[in-house]
């Protein structure tokens, strides 16, 4: 590759990979960003994207434009050389490091389910949010045209699966008598395979997640494990098969490792305590990839990367390394317009505080003033006036 380029590498423009960034910028080493899409994605708010709410470019920021004292290089990285110090990128060109940061994240899950790849929606980056969007609208001109109810199946019901099936009933219920008069009230399914929702948070607020669910409209299906999938189906482990016209697929994901770097069963990447690939001090590992054990989300990879970037910088003075220390904040999920569930300091949360607390979060994580501000005035347009965004086919 042409010119001199950094020789501290950060791969990866998520969470992880900018919050390293940032401590590099601030104590003025040089570095390189690299990517494979020229924008920070803010996959918390994708279901909102999916579901009308709100415009893809408010949840999404131009990576060129974050950076300061960094490069940024778009591409993507086909495997690590890790004994060359060598990324390979797609189209055969080599990019050297001193230093790496590995911030590539994590892949939707499939969890060996037949049907589900070629079957299922899912929701991990802005082209699979709108297409979502794009397949709901074209099943409800097709149900329009037969007159008859859209079903919809979310499959997990983890926090991703409990607001998409929360906004999703939200949808039918404001968007489909005004713009679908013809179309009959559908149905939402959310199918969880284990006893309760939400098996992250406190059983009181898995409770609390499915009665406010049920008010939205949305049944609530326990102990309902997916078997396969199939155009319009799924099949339950009992042998049930249950009608969907769209098949959302919430269920988890797994590690992004790269060919050369080693992972485990869950595709993330084993590191010491401070973050460093075993047995190669100058690689540090960090977010959904890191194979510590800590819950793949976004506070876990910001810190990481922060932490990371600082033994980085430890490294350059010849310095030890720090072991990698979570604090803890908590963690949220919200359940339709005004509803939420927050897990904080040891405390349980839920009902309209945890929302307000939830939408001061997400509007002050979100990446760029602009976006922040196209995501207030969306959510006030939205919630104001109960009409979602755009409901534009494209040609
Ligand atoms: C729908 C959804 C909702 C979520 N909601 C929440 C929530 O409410 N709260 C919460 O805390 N967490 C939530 N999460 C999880 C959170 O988004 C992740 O934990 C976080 O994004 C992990 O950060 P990361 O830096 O490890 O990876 P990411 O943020 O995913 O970034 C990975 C980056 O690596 C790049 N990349 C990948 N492979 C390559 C390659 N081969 N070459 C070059 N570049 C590459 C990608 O383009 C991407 O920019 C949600 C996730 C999803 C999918």
């Amino acid at each position: 590759m042409g010119g001199a380029w950094p020789e501290v590498v950060i791969l990866g423009g998520g969470f992880g990979g900018l919050a390293a960034a940032r401590v590099l910028e601030r104590a003025r080493v040089p570095y390189l960003l690299l990517d494979a899409r020229n924008h920070h994605l803010f996959q918390p708010l994708l279901y909102q994207v999916a579901t009308g709410f709100l415009e893809g470019p408010a949840v999404a920021y131009p990576l060129r434009a974050l950076l300061r004292r960094g490069r940024f290089l778009l591409g993507r990285v086909e495997r690590v050389d890790l004994e060359g110090k060598r990324l390979l990128l797609e189209g055969g060109d080599a990019l050297p490091y001193r230093f790496l940061v590995v911030a590539t994240g994590s892949l939707p899950s499939d969890l060996g389910v037949p049907g589900v790849r070629e079957h299922a929606l899912f929701l991990k980056t802005l082209g699979q949010a709108l297409r979502v969007r794009y397949r709901l609208l074209e099943a409800l001109e097709k149900a329009a045209r037969r007159g008859r109810p859209l079903d919809l199946l979310v499959v997990g019901g983890g926090p991703t699966g409990v607001e998409l099936a929360g906004a999703l009933a939200e949808f039918l219920r404001y968007t489909l008598p005004r713009d679908f008069p013809e179309v009959p009230a559908g149905t939402v399914t959310l199918l969880e395979a284990g006893p309760r929702l939400l098996s992250a948070f406190r059983p009181a607020l898995g409770r609390y997640a499915e009665g406010a669910l049920a008010q939205l409209g949305v049944r609530v299906r326990l102990g309902a494990q997916v078997a396969e999938v199939g155009e319009g189906w799924v099949r339950l482990s009992g042998g049930e098969r249950l009608k969907g016209d769209l098949v959302l697929w919430a269920v988890g994901v797994r590690g992004n490792p790269l060919p050369g770097l080693p992972a485990d069963a869950r595709g993330r990447v084993p590191t010491d305590p401070c973050l460093r690939l075993v047995g190669y001090p100058e690689v540090y590992v960090v977010g959904d990839l890191n194979g510590l054990g800590f819950p793949q989300l976004a506070p876990v990879a910001l810190q990481q990367g922060r932490w990371a970037a600082r033994n980085l910088l430890r490294a350059l003075r010849e310095q030890d390394p720090l072991p990698f220390r979570y604090r803890d904040r908590g963690q949220l999920a919200v359940i339709g317009r005004n509803r939420a569930v927050a897990e904080l300091w040891g405390l349980g949360v839920a009902g309209l505080p945890a929302w307000l607390l939830w939408a001061f979060v997400h509007l002050r994580e979100l990446v760029g003033f602009r976006n922040r501000l196209l995501v207030f005035l969306d959510w006030a347009y939205t919630y104001l006036f109960r009409e979602p965004g755009v409901r534009i086919l494209p040609d």
